[in-house]
Order: structure tokens, then sequence, then C-alpha cells
């Protein structure tokens, strides 16, 4: 029988309750220790180290991985357009000139009398060294308001090189080194915020310039998007350096031809996660799903091809499509899948190798199986496409891109604040729900949320991204700007790696005025209900980091260890002027928010919630 992730899932109850608490250290091989939080077995590893080490420890190495993987992304994506500037990627064109110059501005690249090509390698270059930088402070965190730079400076966690933070927390975490839970976490935080500010922000700018920065578009979601009459080309992962080829080669007029040759009606690519996130943002390409659907929608037997990068790819996936006809086709030389065929994807020879990619697609249109295709019912209308530099060149009308209009409707009490919910879906909460709930009872009390990556195709599938959600779901002043601008109460602002447009949307806040001096003064707050991934932890990190209040669904494995659990909780705020949370009941921790939000507007003195008895 077909075996997906929930049935898995329940094959692993009950789950070990040591690594749920962080208690199980691995570190050395005279381990594991295990760490007895009750009874009167042991409090120490058998190198000496407490609960309180083994819990920061284990976080530690998981914000090192995630932060890892954004900033991989983001070299990838430097690399790229460093070779399309150099003539040498062949397909990318450079399509965000304003972009490209707004950064040869900030990195002090002259851009008189220059070719796009020369200013674009110029700006790729000095984005790259940020990689390998060993001192000073990266270029990007200077973007942060002058309050945040000092917690920064003060506790000892302005990045200075991206990788080399990376590589400082993992020592960090080697047997012997770091053992202090409090200098470990910030260790971590720096690391983190190396990702934030650094490759993830690398990632969304040079993305920007390479592809063009997103514009509001309308598009189409859920598993409904899958065509009965045309080859389903699934592209799953992250990294648009691929998805922008598959899309650009499958439009070509003689693949449209193949397809007819092959008897479908023409080709119909559709997104699963982040990489789906960034070619429905700048194209509308329609979205398949998030994380909990790429076995889904391969099971509806409508699926030519799924075609994967990195990150987020269940190993799984091979053997659910090995039921049906679809091929698995693995891309990127640093995540192979046995029983996948394996295309390896050059920048240099991009057009080339999606052009192969969607031959292969097309082609197995033929084998697919009438008898197994289960066609999934229902689509849901979306706009995506909002960008840090776009959403209030709507607020602000659009001869007045500024962010006046949103700090004003804060400050009379029309919109209460301002909430980023994003991240995973995780299999023990049912499929979307905790996303939907919270982001339901955020813009019933006014709260303005914008989101990315899986938590961004959960509410848009619900419907929560359409302007007219305003009037069925968001609290009467939020409904009022809603209207009077046009927008959803919901704004989808991207991948994962764009959650640094939620960081530079504060920024703007912030100078803007009016509503705090830094960010962590801002009526602003962070969630990830169903949270999953390192990434996540590693945005939850930078969030926190840059004096966003967080709130976690289930909770970082650091329950074993009450200081270290502490320290997060409450301690934080003083080092970085905020903390996190943990609640797993969505409606509880949006009040959480919500209340967080309103201690804000309180030492702002910002003036009562207009339509406050409304919203209770
Ligand atoms: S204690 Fe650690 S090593 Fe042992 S079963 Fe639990 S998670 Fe695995
Ligand atoms: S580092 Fe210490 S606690 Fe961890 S496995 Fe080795 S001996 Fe055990």
């Amino acid at each position: 029988g077909l075996q997906i992730v929930w049935d898995r899932y329940d094959a692993m109850q009950p789950q070990c309750g040591f690594g749920q608490l962080g208690l199980c250290c691995k570190v050395c091989n005279m381990g594991p220790c295990r760490i007895d939080p009750f009874g009167d077995g042991p409090k120490t590893g058998i190198c000496g180290a407490t609960a309180d080490t083994i819990a920061a420890r284990n976080l530690v190495q998981k914000i090192a991985v995630g932060a890892s993987a954004h900033s991989d992304h983001g070299r990838d994506i430097a690399h790229a357009l460093l070779l399309t500037a150099r003539g040498e990627g062949k397909g990318y064109q450079i399509l965000g000139r304003r972009k490209l110059n707004a950064l040869a501005q900030e990195l002090g690249v002259e851009t008189d009398g220059r070719r796009i090509e020369e200013i674009a390698e110029e700006v790729a270059e000095i984005l790259l060294a940020e990689f390998g930088k060993q001192e000073g402070e990266l270029i990007f965190a200077q973007r942060a308001p002058e309050g945040q730079k000092k917690y920064w400076r003060e506790a000892g966690i302005m990045p200075r090189g991206i990788d080399r933070e990376i590589v400082e927390a993992l020592h960090r975490t080697h047997i012997g080194v770091d053992n202090d839970y409090r200098s470990l976490i910030l260790g971590g935080l720096k690391a983190a915020l190396g990702d934030g500010w650094g490759g993830s922000m690398v990632a969304t700018e040079l993305s920007d310039v390479l592809f063009g920065e997103p514009w509001p578009v309308r598009a189409k979601i859920n598993l409904g998007v899958l065509s009965e009459d045309e080859v389903n080309l699934v592209v799953h992962g992250h990294e648009p350096t691929l998805s922008e080829m598959i899309v650009k080669a499958a439009q070509e007029p003689e693949m449209v031809k193949l397809a007819k040759e092959n008897g479908a009606k023409g080709i119909n690519i559709a997104g699963i996660c982040c990489t789906g996130n960034e070619i429905l943002m700048r194209q509308g390409i329609p979205m398949a799903g998030n994380f909990l659907q790429q076995e889904l929608a391969v099971s509806t037997g409508l699926v030519e091809a799924i075609v994967v990068d990195v990150q987020c790819i269940m190993p799984a996936l091979t053997d659910v499509a090995s039921k049906f006809h679809t091929k698995v086709i693995s891309t990127s030389p640093k995540a192979k899948f046995p029983g996948a065929i394996h295309i390896e994807f050059r920048e240099e020879d991009a057009l080339d190798i999606a052009r192969e990619i969607v031959r292969t697609a097309v082609e197995n249109f033929p084998n697919r199986d009438p008898e197994k295709v289960n066609k999934p019912e229902g689509t849901m209308d979306l706009v995506a496409g909002f960008t840090m530099e776009n959403v209030f060149h709507h607020l602000g009308g659009r001869f007045r891109a500024t962010y006046r209009p949103l700090n004003d409707a804060i400050i009379a009490g029309r919109i209460r604040g301002v909430a980023g919910v994003v991240g995973c879906n995780e299999v023990s909460i049912v499929h979307d729900s905790a996303h939907i709930a919270m982001v339901k009872e955020l813009i019933k009390h006014d709260v303005l949320v914008v989101q990315t990556g899986c938590s961004a195709i959960a509410c848009a599938k619900a419907g929560l991204m359409q302007p007219e959600a305003a009037f069925k779901y968001a609290g009467k002043g939020l409904q009022e700007v809603c209207e009077a601008v046009g927008i959803p109460p919901v704004l989808h602002l991207g991948s994962c790696v764009d959650n640094s447009r939620i960081l530079m949307a504060c920024v703007e806040m912030v100078k803007e005025g009016g509503i705090g001096e830094d960010i962590s003064e801002l009526p602003v707050a962070g969630a990830a209900p169903e949270w999953m991934s390192d990434k996540a932890i590693s945005i939850g990190s930078y969030v926190v980091g840059s004096g966003i209040f967080t709130v976690f669904g289930r909770p970082l494995r650091v329950k074993g260890s009450r200081a270290v659990d502490e320290f997060l909780r409450k301690g934080l705020e003083d080092v970085v002027g905020a903390t996190w949370e943990f609640e797993e009941d969505p409606i509880k921790a949006a009040h959480i928010m919500i209340e967080h939000i309103n201690r804000k507007r309180e030492a702002l003195k910002l003036r009562p919630m207009m339509y406050a008895a409304e919203a209770a």
C-alpha cells in the first residue's frame, strides 16, 4: 500500500522524550548521554556536561544548520548573478535594474557610464565576499536601526562574515568548548543574524536583481491546479535559479509543440514549497501546495515529473512516485535521492538543462495511467507578490511610496500592529490548521499579517490572501485600510529567505517614525505555529535577535533545561530587546502576540484602538 507522512508518523509513536526535551547528547563518541530530568538518573553526561549545556548545544547546532541552508542558497544566487554578469549564465537576464541600481548605490558601486553587466558583476563580487569575510561587520547589518546594532555590538553578536559565524557556532558545540548556555545561545544568535541580515538578505536582494522585483499578481493555489489534460511538472525545493529556467523552457513553442505531439494540451508548471513561492511571486505560476502536500501531489497520478533541488524534499518521494508514472528528478549536486533521475543543474547551461528536464516530463505524459488518476477538486484565488518596496507603495498610493500611511494607521489605532506569521507544516498538527486559526484571529483584531513560506501557502489556500478576505475576517479598522488601498489583510511576501523582506519592512517602519526608535519598540510580533525545520529555528533566532517577540507552536527542544528555556523566554529581553514564547494553541498564541502588541502600543503612548469594543 501507499505509505505517506501521516502513516510514518503513526508508526513512529511514541517518540523519544529525551530527544524532545533536548536532553540527549551525541556530541562525542563516549555518548550518547541522556540526562534524567525527573528521577535519580544521571544529571550530567559522561564528560560532565549539564542539561543546560546539552540543550543549548543541541539548539545551536540546529541554528547553524538552518543558517547554513539559507546562506548557501544566497551564495548560489550571488554566483548565478556573477556568471550572468560575465555572460556565462546561459538563459539568465538581469531583470531587476531598479534593485540593482539601489544596491549599487548602497554598496558604493559606480554606475555612471557603466553597462548593467559591469555593475552587476561588482555588486555580486562584493556580496559574495560577505560569505567569507573574516573581520568587521556585515554590510546589510548596517541597514538595521542604531538601537539594534547597539544591542548586537554590546552583546558581541554583530556578525562579521556569513560563513564565519556558522563555523564558529559549530566549533562552540564540539565537546569541551563552550559550556555556558548563555554564551552558546549568543553564539547561535550571531550565526542566525548572519543568516537574516546576510545569507537570506543576499538571496532576496539578488533574486530580485536577477529575476526582477515581484509585483502584486493574481494566481491559483491548491492541488486542484494540477491539470487533467496538460503535462504537469511540479517544481519543489527552494532556489529560483532552477524553477525560473523551468518556467522559461516550458513556455518555448517547441516544447509546447512536443507536449501536443505527446497528447497533452500544453505544459502546466506548479510549485511546492519555496521554489514555488519564488515563481508565484514573480510570474503568478500556480502553487500545488506546501510541505505536507508533496506526496499528495504525486499520489494524484497526474504528475509527469517532480523536479527538486534542495531543502524540505522528503526522501520518501521516490517511493511514492514508484507507485505511479511520476519521475522524480533531482538536480543539485548537494542533494541526491536514491531512486531519482539525476539531471545535474549548472548555471552555465541553465536553459539547456531546464529544457532536458521539461522534455523528460513531456515525454512521460503518455505513461499516465487513467486508472490511477485521482484529480483533486478545488483551487483558491490569491494575490501574491508583495515586497518591502511595493507593499506600502500601495498603502502610500502609487505616487507616494512611503510607510507613512501604515505608521499613521497604527498611530491612529486603525491597525493594531503587524505580525509576521511564517514557517513550515508539522505532521503532528492538523495540516495548516494552526496557521489559519492564528492568522484569522490576528486579522480579526486588526493586526495586519505578512507571511512567507509554507505558512503563506496555508493561508492562501484558506482564501485569506484575496482582498475580499478583509470584509469576511478582518476587524473594522484593518478592513478600512485594506479597502482604501485594495490589499488583502494577509500579504504574501515570498519564500523563507524573503523573511529578510519582513526585517526590512520593520526598518522602514522605524525610519518613518512615530512608532518606535528601534525594531524592539515597534508594535509587531512574529510566529511560526507549525515550524519543524532547522531553517525555522534560524529564522526564529534572527527575528528574536532583531528585536521581534516571536511565538513558536511546539517548543524548541530545550524544555529539559529550565535555565535555557527561561533565557530564551525572558533573559534575551535585556540582550536583544525581544524574547521567544512557545504556545501550541494557535488562538492562545495569537492572543499572546496581541497582548505583546498592546503593551508596545501602551509604551509608545499610541491612541486606543479605534474600534476596540468590536474587536474584543
Ligand atoms: S535518547 Fe537520543 S539517541 Fe537515544 S533514542 Fe532518544 S533521541 Fe535517540
Ligand atoms: S559530549 Fe559529553 S554529554 Fe555529550 S556525548 Fe560526549 S560525553 Fe556525553
